[in-house]
């Protein structure tokens, strides 16, 4: 088997209050020079942050409202566009993105489709864009999504959620501060920190895994069940959720990935929290992760909601039957080149009617 050309995110700082050294990673200004910076909004009323950064008058700020729903496609235009206006055209010389899966995908975005013509709809997809993006800068402040180590910004278009998969995608360097992590909601840190749990389940149990990515897969898995089974160090799931995300660069997503898009587009659920309601009802796939995954569930006291389908008419789960097989390449992860006959139609909306 032919495997990925394996790429990381080339520059890395990790630990405590690193946050500090950022400009470290950043490119020198010259004269009217400047940067973008995305953060989540709720960084917008809590200090943490921004004590830290050097941000000038010329600096563009975008806060992210990371908690009403996943970015689209439209919203990455309209970013590209206002830009582009204000600074007659001329280009920033870094984008940096602060806050969860979602802000740090919004960075991404923005840094590849300043870079190439059109929508970024055009760009959902494997390897479309054509032009290396601007230099970015991802800092996480939820773990779990691996949006950090990965080459995806997932964007969330009319009729589907998918990412723009590219090398392009990926940052140019990171800071991983576990000292950011620690003020995330219970809850929340729980969904997210699952997205890692999912991650490394599905790219160890999948096909296209190799003794490389298990590895890196198998620590990022015992460092993330150690979070949530033992003690919960931010250190261990600052790490586990870069780890999770390089495993899946040099593999791929699986079935739970495939089906939480559907709830995404058509119920508005986080990431994090749909892959907990889909994984739920996965045992047959993926037995005693499930079985663990359900004790997390229940020593963290987490309720996930039953029937969600219920307020949905038929054509809203046709059409979420529809986004799960365009999942190729997670499918194909999961269950081989002929998923199709294993995951038929039926099967999909059953699953779906199970959650
Ligand atoms: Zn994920």
């Amino acid at each position: 088997m032919k495997f990925r050309i394996f790429k990381q995110v080339p520059k890395l700082i990790f630990g405590e209050n690193s946050i500090e050294r950022l400009d470290e990673l950043l490119p020198e200004k010259k004269e009217n020079d400047y940067y973008i910076y995305v953060i989540d909004d709720y960084f917008q009323t809590e200090s943490l942050i921004i004590n830290f950064l050097n941000i000038d008058k010329n600096d563009h700020l975008i806060y992210f409202p990371a908690t009403k729903k996943e970015p689209t496609t439209d919203q990455i235009d309209d970013y590209k566009k206002m830009i582009l206006k204000k600074y007659s055209n001329k280009l920033p010389i870094s984008v940096i993105g602060i806050g969860g899966g979602s802000s740090m995908d919004v960075a991404k975005a923005i840094s590849v489709m300043l870079c190439n013509d059109g929508s970024s709809r055009e760009y959902q997809g494997w390897d479309l864009p054509k032009n290396e993006g601007i230099y970015k800068v991802g800092i996480p402040t939820i773990a779990g999504s691996g949006s950090e180590a990965s080459r995806t910004a997932v964007l969330m278009g009319k009729d589907r959620k998918f990412g723009i998969n590219s090398d392009y995608s990926m940052f140019n360097a990171i800071i991983l501060d576990s000292n950011l992590i620690k003020s995330v909601p219970k809850d929340q840190r729980f969904y997210s920190g699952m997205d890692c749990y999912i991650h490394c389940v599905e790219s160890l149990e999948g096909t296209m895994i190799n003794e490389l990515s298990k590895g890196i897969a198998d620590k990022a898995l015992s460092l993330c069940t150690d979070v949530f089974t033992k003690n919960s160090k931010n250190d261990m799931l600052i790490t586990a959720s870069y780890l999770g995300g390089v495993s899946i660069v040099n593999s791929e997503v699986g079935i739970c990935h495939a089906l939480s898009y559907g709830l995404s587009l058509e119920l508005d659920y986080r990431h994090g929290y749909a892959n907990c309601i889909v994984f739920n009802v996965l045992h047959e796939y993926y037995g005693e992760h499930v079985n663990l995954f359900k004790k997390m569930l229940l020593d963290h006291d987490i309720t996930l909601p039953t029937n969600v389908c219920s307020s949905l008419d038929d054509v809203a789960i046709e059409r979420m039957v529809d986004m799960t097989l365009l999942m190729d390449r997670p499918l194909t992860n999961a269950l081989g080149d002929n998923w199709r006959e294993i995951l038929t139609r039926d099967k999909i909306r059953d699953l779906y009617l199970a959650m």
